[in-house]
């Protein structure tokens, strides 16, 4: 097992409870056995995992760990879950690759999958704006929205999401994420409003803290999500708080694609929905997110369109985003051309 470091700009600076980031900083992990190569990304996200220092004293420790075997390296990435996802997706890729079939049938079963929906994602912006951002998505085929609120006056948010309905029409499906933003009694009133435009999801409407606010807060028309909850609490506590219909899952952050396909069967039989998100990776980490959720059965709208947000990547990104769909890669593994000589 070897790695390198990489740096790629972000477009836009983007803020975490953690601050504000300009670039996303990681590492590229190549395994080789026998002569095939599997690939991976370790792009920590301080706040949502250990830090790029702790990520790379991690690899550090994996590497020096691989020659006992891929369970010895995989110990020593336990604790830190972007080094985890990097070295565990380096392994799926190699296995993959090696039995010649794209990563999600490895996942899962060996139907083929051609796409995954996707859905847009509308970041905070004026009524006028708003609509029209919504109105762009669902003219390229979008079927599902995806606005920011929480970051202007509650009544603003209520109006931006009037008009983004009138915008989408009756089919499109309307979601919103408050990233925390709002108090009980806000999101009540919220909730409420929200369902009278049809709005299906309601992400985070409370602090991650939250947990009984969250249970209360299901069953009044509009299904919640939670995303940052997961972060605080842990699935475990959720389920036991029944505080979610639906469950926003980062491989980066839970520690790789096995440990997200473990929640996404353990979840689904308590009746909770899973949705594939990235934590604004690199593109081997997304596209090992598009081959997650292509291997969950029926799975909704997931937030995988999210290349756009970097200035730079690693290299060819084998997926495309058409019509509200990731079109699914086929090619045996990853599907990614060799990465690692490229950004040799
Ligand atoms: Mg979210």
């Amino acid at each position: 097992m070897d790695f390198r470091p990489f740096e790629l700009d972000l477009e836009e600076p983007f803020t975490t409870a953690q601050g504000t980031i300009t670039s996303r900083d990681g590492f590229l992990i190549r395994v080789e056995h026998e002569g095939v190569i599997g690939v991976g990304e370790a792009t920590p996200l301080p706040g949502w995992t250990e830090s790029y220092e702790d990520c790379r004293e991690a690899l550090e420790a994996a590497e020096s760990a691989a020659s006992e075997g891929s369970g010895a390296a995989l110990e020593a990435v336990e604790e830190t879950a972007a080094a985890r996802h990097g070295v565990s997706l380096a392994i799926a890729d190699l296995y993959a690759t090696r039995a010649a079939r794209p990563l999600y049938q490895y996942l899962g079963d060996a139907s083929r999958v051609a796409r995954v929906p996707v859905n847009a994602t509308v970041g905070d912006a004026d009524p006028d704006s708003t609509a029209q951002a919504v109105r762009r998505a669902v003219d390229r085929g979008f079927r599902s929205c995806k606005l920011k609120v929480g970051s202007r006056s509650f009544d603003d948010d209520l109006e931006r999401v009037q008009r983004a309905r009138s915008a989408a029409g009756e089919e499109v499906e309307l979601r919103v994420d408050a990233n925390g933003a709002w108090t009980f009694d806000e999101a009540v009133r919220a909730i409420d409003e929200l369902a009278e435009h049809d709005v299906s999801i309601v992400e985070q409407p409370l602090p991650g803290g939250a947990l009984e606010g969250h249970a209360e807060l299901r069953g009044r028309g509009v299904r919640i999500a939670l995303d940052e909850g997961i972060l605080e609490h842990g699935v475990d506590a959720i389920c036991s708080a029944e505080a979610a219909d639906v469950l926003v899952l980062k491989p980066m952050a839970l520690g790789g694609l096995d440990v997200a396909r473990e929640i996404v069967a353990w979840i689904s039989e308590l009746g909770i929905e899973p949705l594939v998100t990235t934590t604004i990776d690199g593109v081997v980490a997304r596209t090992a997110a598009v081959h997650l959720a292509a291997a969950i059965p029926d799975v909704r709208p997931c937030g995988l369109a999210t290349g756009d947000l970097l200035a730079d990547d690693l290299g060819r990104d084998p997926v495309f985003i058409e019509k509200g769909a990731a079109v699914v890669p086929q090619a045996k593994g990853l599907g990614i051309d060799d990465i690692w000589g490229a950004t040799e």
